[in-house]
């Protein structure tokens, strides 16, 4: 038996009354986990599992893999869900991050949740996403304009940075020097200098430069609500997610 503290990340039904279940937990990262019968009527579990709350588990390793036994929910980000356009952007990024975690307690953990995360990654991705929650919430109960597709994919730049999928977005691809020309060009996951863009007539896609610097902000812990830069930087984050599923598939 194991309690932890879990982000529900997404679920799917099955059977008559069962729902499995995608956990986002800080000691073991995505955990995978049924629970039988919530959706009977009056269950007890129902309206503590779900997307995106923070909840109280206690899982036993069933044959079936992990079930869900006990459950209350800690944070329900209640201003979130009364926002649409804030709970679209937190469900998109729940499910994209849901695909490019994988379980690690299907296999070879049978039955035991052992602590392997040595480069804190877990950890890391965990608190990664409480972050972006809270920043969402914090946003969401306020009454000024917020770009909230501008943080969601905010988020994701430095999910893809954690497990290393971003490129090297301080130096050139070809010549090594920081960039510090006005833009940079971005050719298959691969960001190149002006100098080296024109000296080979490079053809890729063009980005100012000052994408870049809110992205260094970001990974040094900070969120912006809305920027001039929010369009080239939600382009060029998507780039770099769609690059990341190619490596994932
Ligand atoms: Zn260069």
């Amino acid at each position: 038996m194991s309690f932890l503290n879990a982000f529900i990340l997404s679920f799917s039904d099955f059977g008559e009354h069962d729902r499995r279940f995608s956990l986002l937990t800080k000691e073991h990262g995505k955990i995978n986990a049924i629970c039988k019968s919530i959706l009977r009527p009056n269950a007890k579990l129902a309206g503590h599992l779900d997307i995106p709350s923070l909840s109280w588990a206690e899982l036993v390793w069933s044959v079936r893999g992990w079930q869900i036994t006990q459950a209350l929910e800690l944070e329900s980000f209640s201003c979130v869900r009364k926002n649409s356009e804030a709970l679209r952007a937190v469900l998109a990024l729940a499910s994209s991050l849901d695909r490019l975690l994988f379980a690690e307690d299907d296999h070879e953990f049978k039955g035991r949740l052992t602590s392997t995360d040595t480069d804190n990654q877990s950890k890391n991705i965990y608190e990664l996403w409480y972050a972006f929650l809270k920043t969402m919430e914090q946003h969401a109960g306020r009454a000024l304009p917020v770009n909230y597709i501008f943080i969601q994919w905010q988020c994701m730049t430095k999910i893809l940075h954690e497990l290393g999928f971003l490129p090297d977005t301080f130096v050139c691809a070809r010549c090594g020097n920081k960039f510090h020309s006005a833009f940079i060009t971005y050719i298959e996951n691969q960001l190149y200098c002006d100098n080296c863009r024109k000296a080979l007539s490079l053809v890729g896609q063009l980005f100012p430069k000052s994408v870049l610097d809110l992205m260094h902000q970001g990974l040094r812990g900070a969120w912006f609500p809305e920027s001039s830069y929010a369009v080239p930087y939600i382009q060029l984050a998507r780039l770099f997610e769609y690059q990341s599923t190619v490596f994932v598939i």
